[in-house]
């Protein structure tokens, strides 16, 4: 049996590491333990002891996305990078070699067992709707204490800048509930606490575990929702309903996603094309499904709210989730700038425009982050669409160039996105709410001037390949040194 003994000064952050690395995971893999009843064990120093009683190997749900052929060498590096630095902690904190020893041959035993294990499942697409066996609450609220947010996380939570890869579901979930206790909805709409955490874990096993449009994705739209209400004092200016809203409509925006968008449903033909008669399959999908979790007692968040009240939060849920189909992107932003000139907030028309538009941004809001947030994102996004064109040439039907391995690289994908999708709508945005200038407008001409950089490189690296073997072409090796030096140039220049 495996035992590991954490110091109660190891980061939550490493214990997840950890847990990747010996289930043989990446890095960045969002994963969840959970306890003998099925509720989920926060992954911190604090978690209970797991006693050779209630180990249950099966139970450390392996909530990721598998990566595809990559796998063994980054891996094998991982587990030793891994190692050395736990060693080292370990030293420091007077431990003996031999039971690091000990440690490492039980963390390679771990690891080949749950690698073998990984080669036996296989993944089904589950039948849209017929699976109602997630929708009823698999787990009830834990017993032990709810994970606490510090002041510092509060604090951070409104902002942009908010780091969405460093937690947990369990943690994302305790985030969530803050929103909408601290934003006044708990108060307002006699929401029932328990049901909002009911509700909430009802939401994340909704979502699939897809490399992009999974939970963490949900999360980060609502929390970008969050950090624009705080932002653009849109209590102020909107009512508490608007509020619900947009908060509710972006948790439940992509509930289960299968990770294949709407051009292939209509393409394959699949049950959910044929259902909503390609009219956003998805998007009506995520929906139906949103109703179905609050059609059950146990998650409703709504059952104080009078039924008048109740048909306006679905009728503007309804709206908002479907505004998210890229495909009405420019008919949507086209009405929003028609009025925003003389935006008026008691025109409910135009209040619904907004809330349009604002679901919009946040839903495609990661290049606003810091860098290091958004970067891992676009890759996450490529594997979708790569599973995805691949599957299509499989089953021949048309793929989107910008789908396509073979023709796409990150910076192609997100220069035309953050120049002619992104920038535009938050320019618009921008002329109503002029404090987003600095906090969401200036991140992205910084990520697009970021990636144009990248471009500028990744063209010259592939003109100094493309020279044939044996007549090594200087001047274009030269160039490629050249708009490197630049680049550092204004780099130091910008610090
Ligand atoms: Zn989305």
């Amino acid at each position: 049996m495996l035992q590991v003994v954490f110091s109660r000064f190891c980061s939550p952050g490493d214990m997840k590491e950890l847990f990747c690395t010996a289930a043989g995971l990446q890095r960045n893999t969002t994963i969840s333990l959970m306890d003998v009843t099925g509720a989920m064990v926060s992954i911190d120093p604090t978690m209970p002891h797991n006693t050779e009683k209630c180990v249950r190997p099966s139970s450390c749900c392996r909530r990721h996305r598998r990566r595809h052929g990559d796998g063994r060498r980054t891996l094998k590096a991982e587990v030793s990078n891994r190692l050395a630095m736990l060693e080292k902690r370990v030293e420091l904190e007077g431990l003996k070699v031999v039971e690091i020893e000990k440690c490492r041959s039980d963390i390679q035993k771990l690891r080949e067992e749950m690698a073998s294990r990984s080669h036996r499942s296989v993944a089904v697409n589950p039948s849209f709707l017929d699976d109602s066996k997630k929708l009823t609450p698999r787990r009830d609220v834990p017993s032990y204490p709810k994970y606490h947010l510090s002041q510092e996380t509060v604090e951070a939570l409104r902002k942009p800048t908010f780091d969405v890869w460093q937690w947990e579901p369990n943690e994302m979930l305790s985030c969530l509930e803050h929103m909408y206790h601290d934003l006044g909805l708990v108060t307002d709409f006699s929401i029932n606490p328990i049901t909002l955490k009911r509700w909430l874990l009802c939401i994340h096993d909704n979502y699939r575990n897809n490399p992009f449009h999974n939970f963490r994705h949900c999360f980060c739209v609502t929390q970008m929702m969050y950090s624009m209400i705080h932002l653009c004092r849109l209590q102020e200016k909107i009512t508490q309903m608007d509020i619900l809203v947009l908060l509710t409509a972006a948790v439940c925006h992509d509930l289960d996603h299968p990770g294949y968008n709407n051009t292939y449903q209509i393409n394959a033909r699949t049950e959910l094309a044929v259902r909503y008669n390609d009219i956003s399959p998805l998007e009506n999908h995520h929906c139906a499904v949103a109703f179905q979790i609050f059609s059950q007692p146990d998650c409703n968040i709504f059952s104080s709210i009078d039924p008048e009240t109740f048909k306006l939060i679905r009728q503007g849920t309804i709206t908002l989730i479907l505004a998210t189909d890229m495909a009405r992107h420019g008919e949507i932003v086209d009405s929003f700038k028609q009025i925003v000139d003389v935006f008026d907030f008691s025109n409910e028309e135009h209040v619904t425009c907004l809330k349009m538009v604002l679901i919009k941004c946040c839903d495609i809001s990661n290049e606003v982050r810091p860098t290091e947030v958004a970067e891992p994102w676009v890759d996450c996004l490529l594997e979708e669409y790569f599973m995805q064109s691949d599957r299509e040439k499989l089953e021949g039907l048309p793929v989107a160039p910008f789908m396509d391995r073979e023709k796409v690289t990150k910076p192609t994908a997100q220069i035309g996105f953050i120049k002619f999708v992104l920038i535009p709508m938050f320019e618009t945005v921008e002329k109503l709410f002029p404090e987003i200038e600095e906090a969401m407008v200036q991140p992205l001409r910084e990520s697009r001037d970021r990636y144009e950089e990248l471009k500028q490189i990744e063209d010259a690296t592939r003109e100094v390949r493309a020279t044939p073997e044996g007549c090594f072409d200087w001047s274009a090796e030269l160039l490629l040194a050249a708009i490197i030096s630049h680049l550092r140039f204004r780099q130091v220049n910008k610090m």
